[in-house]
């Protein structure tokens, strides 16, 4: 058994504004952080419109497709841009966390990592927001629900920035677990502990600062022993590596060792409960040098623990 790598080149034709920092060169620092290490490299397919559909409305898709430019950029908002390349790589990132799903499920694979972008996690049902236009992760759960007949996936999103749009598509369905460790006060501004959806969702708020020991805390008294008592089938982790202590975007102070931790706690979990079943995708992540290290200390836990 291995680790999945699933990637494509048009993730790369998502061209933002000059010195916007969800920017293609992030692709090349992850892509270039994994090179030689014993990875099946899979190219990410077009996401399915059910796939997409059990997750956004028809109009939110209408609305992404009517927006795409075919020359120049266009803006959804302050933070979330479109090139001619941008609808394709944002259905290459959903299908990428599907065919994720299906590798690990169908025992191809024993684990995956989407190096994909544009990221998913702030996409709400109907709204792109914050460098995202479809919810990635949630596109993957509800496939490994309603395709594969699971009837328990968690998410696990330590990205810094809250995963509002990751919760706005699950807190009414029961079947899948929300937990969200984040910097707060901080953008979207949601993620307080009192939204907890249909009990289904755990948000963490952390103050800026937050560094190695008080996440390790949190994460071992909180957020594993929820994902524990949840029993997934499926773990799907939304891995952003923005709060590491070099962003530039954010305020909190893990090291790559900690990023390498988190990863072999949820390894164990998994192990626990679903063979070992752990999908990762893309999302944050701003220092490159950072987000290279980092993802590639969470990829060789995959690595290593796929084995
Ligand atoms: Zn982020």
């Amino acid at each position: 058994m291995t680790t999945a790598l699933i990637t494509h080149s048009a993730c790369y034709d998502h061209v933002t504004p000059q010195g916007h920092p969800e920017q293609v060169a992030r692709l090349d620092a992850v892509l270039g952080a994994l090179e030689g290490m014993d990875l099946q490299r899979v190219n990410a397919p077009l996401v399915a419109d059910d796939d997409l559909l059990r997750v956004h409305p028809q109009a939110h898709i209408d609305a992404v497709r009517a927006a795409a430019p075919s020359e120049g950029r266009r803006s959804l908002d302050a933070d979330t841009h479109m090139s001619v390349g941008t609808l394709t790589a944002a259905y290459r990132a959903a299908g990428g966390v599907v065919r994720a799903v299906d590798m690990v499920m169908g025992g191809e694979v024993a684990n995956a990592f989407a190096a994909v972008r544009p990221p998913g996690h702030h996409a709400e049902r109907q709204t792109a927001m914050g460098f995202c236009f479809f919810g990635n992760v949630v596109v993957g759960a509800k496939h490994a629900l309603d395709h594969h007949g699971l009837e328990r996936v968690a998410i696990v999103d330590f990205d810094v920035h809250h995963g509002n749009g990751t919760q706005d598509l699950v807190e009414d369905d029961p079947r899948i677990l929300f937990c969200s460790t984040h910097q707060s006060p901080l953008y979207p501004g949601t993620g307080a502990a009192h939204e907890v959806g249909v009990d289904n969702v755990l948000n963490v708020p952390l103050p800026e600062g937050t560094g190695s020991k008080a996440f390790r805390d949190v994460m071992e008294r909180v957020v594993l022993p929820r994902v524990d008592e949840f029993a997934p089938q499926l773990l799907i982790i939304s891995a952003g590596f923005d709060a590491h202590m070099a962003d530039p975007l954010a305020g909190m102070n893990l090291t790559t060792a900690d990023f390498a931790w988190v990863t072999e706690k949820l390894c164990d979990l998994a192990d626990r409960h679903c063979n070992g079943r752990v999908v990762s995708s893309l999302e944050g992540g701003y220092d490159l040098e950072a987000l290279g290290a980092s993802a590639a200390a969470h990829v060789k836990v995959l690595e290593e623990r796929g084995r």
